[in-house]
Parts: C-alpha cells; sequence; structure tokens
C-alpha cells in the first residue's frame, strides 16, 4: 500500500536511529562510565563521613557520660573522707566504679581514635576522587562537544525528511521519542501478519486494525509506538 506519511517518516526514523546511535556510544563510552563511577564513589564516601561523624559524636557523648561518673564518684570519695564516714567496703565499691568507669573511657577513645582516622582516610579519598571527577567531566564534555556537529546535521537531515508529514503524526513520534528516548530503537513499527505490534508483539485489537486501514497508522495501546500496514 501507499501511504506517503509512514513512508515519509519511516525514511526519517533511520536518520534519527543513527542519531541515537552517536549519543549512545558517547553514553556507553569508558570516560563517561568512569565518570560516573568516580561520581558513585565520591557519593557513597561522603556518605560514609557523614555516617563517621555521626558516629563520633555519640562516642563523644558516651565519653562525657563516662567523665562525668569518673568525677562524681571522686567527689564522692572525698565527702566520704572529709566526714570519715567512709568504711573499706565503701572505698572498695568506689574504687570498682572507677575503675570500670576508667576502662570504659579507654575503650571509647581508642574507638574514637579508629572513627578519627578513618576520617581522615576517607576525606582523603573524597579529595582524590573529586579532582579526577573533574578531569573526567571535562574529558566527557569534549567528548561531547566533539560529536555535536554529528548530531546537529543528523538533526538537520531529520527534519528535512519530515517535511510536509503530517503534524498530528510527526507530532506523536517525536513525543514518543522524547519519552522513551535511546529505550526503543524503532517508534515506527508494522503491523505484523498476524496482527500484532512489531514493537511489543501483543495482539492488536480489531478495531485498532481496522482503524490503520482506514487512517494509515494507529498507536500501540500496548507500548505506545506507531503501527502501520506494511
Ligand atoms: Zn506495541
Amino acid at each position: 500500500m501507499s501511504n506517503a506519511n509512514i513512508e515519509k517518516l519511516l525514511a526519517a526514523q533511520k536518520i534519527d536511529k543513527e542519531r541515537l546511535q552517536v549519543m549512545q556510544n558517547l553514553e556507553k563510552s569508558k570516560v563517561k562510565m568512569e565518570l560516573d563511577k568516580a561520581k558513585q564513589t565520591i557519593e557513597s564516601s561522603k556518605n560514609a563521613l557523614l555516617q563517621l561523624e555521626s558516629d563520633a559524636k555519640s562516642l563523644q557523648d558516651n565519653y562525657q557520660k563516662f567523665a562525668k561518673l569518673v568525677a562524681d564518684t571522686l567527689a564522692q570519695m572525698e565527702k566520704a573522707q572529709k566526714s570519715q564516714s567512709a568504711d573499706a567496703d565503701l572505698y572498695d565499691e568506689f574504687l570498682s566504679k572507677l575503675t570500670k568507669a576508667e576502662s570504659q573511657l579507654a575503650e571509647i577513645e581508642r574507638r574514637i581514635a579508629q572513627k578519627t582516622n578513618a576520617f581522615k582516610t576517607t576525606s582523603m579519598e573524597v579529595a582524590k576522587s573529586s579532582a579526577m571527577l573533574k578531569n573526567l567531566t571535562k574529558m566527557f564534555e569534549d567528548a561531547k562537544a566533539a560529536t555535536a556537529p554529528k548530531v546537529q546535521s543528523l538533526e538537520k537531515e531529520f527534519n528535512e525528511k519530515v517535511k510536509g508529514i503530517d503534524e498530528k503524526l510527526l507530532a506523536k513520534y517525536r513525543a514518543i521519542r522524547k519519552s522513551k528516548g535511546n529505550d526503543i530503537k524503532d517508534v515506527v513499527v508494522p503491523l505484523t501478519m498476524d496482527n500484532r505490534c512489531q514493537g511489543c508483539f501483543m495482539d492488536v485489537p480489531s478495531a485498532l486494525v481496522n482503524k490503520i486501514k482506514t487512517d494509515g497508522w494507529v498507536t500501540c495501546d500496548e507500548c505506545g509506538r506507531i503501527i502501520y500496514q506494511a
């Protein structure tokens, strides 16, 4: 059958796919992959820093608690000494309290030092990754700029090819391409011999099949592609 609109659109689609390929090559390039990886590394390192900060804060709070316990116990001891009301048992109790609290303090200090070291190391990693990110961003921007003329010329060619096409059909094509981008290669697909959409292979209801015959095209209920009669 002759369907000038669809024929023109199919020719334009070929050009559009070339443009998508150029853009996809850029997206899949090594520099883009490294760039994404660097972004992820920085992101997770920054989260790790926040976690370390919050851990250190709770350790500090805990430290204060035990430090206060030591101070209070010492004050109680002093008071007991002054009033001479203390006996050996009471001193033993004070001593046991102090020993426990002091060993807790030492343990907390050890853990704070650990967190501090981890914080330093991670901060250094962030600084290193940030420098790398800057370089990779520049490299990716350069690569993008290098493909820009090709993309522009394909866009121009596409616009030439779609001149005179039914506005509604073209608007539909552009809307689908815009929403799906590179996720689908063909926006315009033929109806198969057994009345399926060649994009998603779902059955096309007979009402729509009839509509293809009268209007030349319909959009697929399932995947949204434009279906035409081959
Ligand atoms: Zn479909």
